[in-house]
């Protein structure tokens, strides 16, 4: 089985730029180069995605998700984040270590509102209410 790359970022075996880490949780810069800020959070254990990650290791990703954010936008300028995770290869992961994606944003940053959401065709169907 290959290596996990996120696995041997926790170890320290690959290099990456750490902005938080506590016992459970790592966040670190996504090395995309897509948009200034971009921020991964990842839990220390490896489960691939939300489908089979444990319910502690999901709600310290969380905890350290919301702890960056608030650090970003009452610490260094910005006014808001967006909070991205793809679940599945079906879902566009390409890193199968669950990892949630944090980009900062700012009022008339460019980025648009929606961020890096898919875009959507429009329901065929009615919902119930
Ligand atoms: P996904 O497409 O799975 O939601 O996101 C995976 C992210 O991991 C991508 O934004 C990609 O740039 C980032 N990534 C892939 N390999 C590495 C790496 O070795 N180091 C860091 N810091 N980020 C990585
Ligand atoms: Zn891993």
């Amino acid at each position: 089985m290959n290596k996990c790359i996120f696995c041997e970022i926790v170890k320290g075996n690959a290099p990456s730029m750490k902005v938080y880490e506590d016992e459970f949780t790592l966040a670190f810069m996504d090395i995309a180069k897509d948009v200034d800020g971009h921020i991964l959070v990842i839990p220390k254990v490896h489960c691939e995605n939300i489908l089979d990650c444990d319910c502690e290791a999901l709600s310290k990703t969380m905890e350290t998700v919301k702890k960056v954010s608030n650090h970003l936008t009452s610490e260094c300028g910005y006014d808001g984040v967006d909070i991205l995770n793809a679940n599945g290869r079906a879902a566009g992961q390409t890193v199968p270590h669950f990892h949630m994606h944090i980009i900062p944003r700012q009022y008339k940053d460019g980025l648009g509102g929606a961020g890096e959401w898919p875009t959507f065709p429009g329901a065929k169907f009615d919902i119930e209410t």
